[in-house]
């Protein structure tokens, strides 16, 4: 049995792996993918230490790190798909992965973050990556000279403008609300390119097109009217969801599927259950949070594994 399970090799996840090894605690590492989100992104300046560096590098740095420590378990490319209790013990979980590996650990930190929210449309899925696309930062350039249309109210969205004024020939952005949720600066900024079409109170309801996208239809909520946009791609920027489905309601969470957890310690709700990083109910998404979060977590297992009592509260 392990002492602990990490899910998840995002910033939250390896920093707290890395922690683990240096205090000799065995533990195992379950993920996916390494270096989480911003791994797509093509540069990042925000990262301590380092001026400027792309997604992808850090990313591969992030699984050097962990690498080069002592005894560290990983099983990489798996998805956990649930969590049991072990009955009869009081610190005792067992992990299941999508690979039908089961894992026995006394106590688990989830890490494992969150991923882009869905419209939820018909055609959404059918062309997913043949023009509906989910991060401006690494598609915009594929929609050079297109027109494109953009979802969403929040600074994801109005980056996505942004990012897709150096390419595209025509943007519209539908916002569902009469609000803007995003910077105003930014939203005046956009608003002064002759490109941009801004459509408030505007519902994607369709997506459609033969191979490719070539249009959708949205209701607008104002004229109380069905309309059609001839357009190339569509970009989701409607935030995200936190990837806590494999935990039930073993610990608890919010509306929006996030883990609540003390901010001091990252533990949940379930005695042997910590969280850290975007699948929390942290309200600032960040490299460098999510990292201090992995840490925090970790050297409080520590103290619990060390002294099989809770640390103070
Ligand atoms: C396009 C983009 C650009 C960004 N740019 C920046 C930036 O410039 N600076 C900045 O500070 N922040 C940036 N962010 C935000 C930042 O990426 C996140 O705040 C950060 O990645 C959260 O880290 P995390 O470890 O909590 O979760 P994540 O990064 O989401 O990592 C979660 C990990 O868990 C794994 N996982 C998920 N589910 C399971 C499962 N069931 N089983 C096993 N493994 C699982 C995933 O594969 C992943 O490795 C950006 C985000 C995006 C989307």
């Amino acid at each position: 049995m392990y002492d602990l399970v990490i899910i998840g090799g995002g910033p939250a996840g390896i920093s707290a792996a890395i922690y683990a090894s240096r205090k000799k605690i065995k533990f195992i590492l379950i993920t996916e993918s390494f270096g989480g989100q911003s791994s797509v992104a093509s540069e990042i300046q925000n990262w301590i230490g380092t001026k400027s560096i792309s997604g992808f590098e850090l990313a591969k740095k992030m699984e050097e790190h962990l690498r080069a420590q002592e005894d560290v378990e990983i099983e990489e490319g798996s998805l956990v798909d649930k969590v049991e209790k072990i009955e009869g013990l009081a610190l005792g979980w067992k992990v299941h992965l999508q690979n039908g590996k089961d894992i026995e650990t006394k106590t688990i930190l989830v890490a494992s973050g969150g991923r882009r929210r869905r419209l939820d449309v018909a055609g959404e899925k059918e062309f997913e990556g043949k023009g509906v696309v989910y991060c401006s930062t690494c598609d915009a350039p594929l929609f050079s000279k297109k027109d494109v249309a953009i979802v969403g109210a929040g600074n994801a969205a109005l980056g996505a403008v942004k990012d897709l004024l150096s390419y595209a020939n025509k943007i519209y952005l539908l916002i569902r609300s009469d609000k803007i949720k995003g910077d105003s600066i930014l939203f005046e900024d956009i608003k002064k390119d002759k490109r941009v079409e801004i459509l408030m109170m505007s519902e994607v309801s369709e997506i459609f097109g033969e191979e490719f996208v070539e249009g959708l239809k949205y209701t607008d909520k104002g004229e109380n009217q069905t309309k059609e946009l001839k357009i190339s791609g569509v970009f989701v920027e409607i935030g995200s969801v936190p990837n806590s489905e494999f935990l039930g309601d073993l610990v608890d969470k919010n509306k929006y599927n996030e883990i609540i957890v003390d901010f001091g310690t990252q533990k949940t709700s379930c005695a042997g259950i910590w969280a850290a990083g975007d699948v929390t109910t942290l309200p600032y998404r960040q490299n460098n949070i999510s990292a201090g979060d992995g840490i925090k977590a970790l050297l409080d297992i520590n103290f619990s594994l060390k002294n099989k009592t809770p640390s103070r509260p």
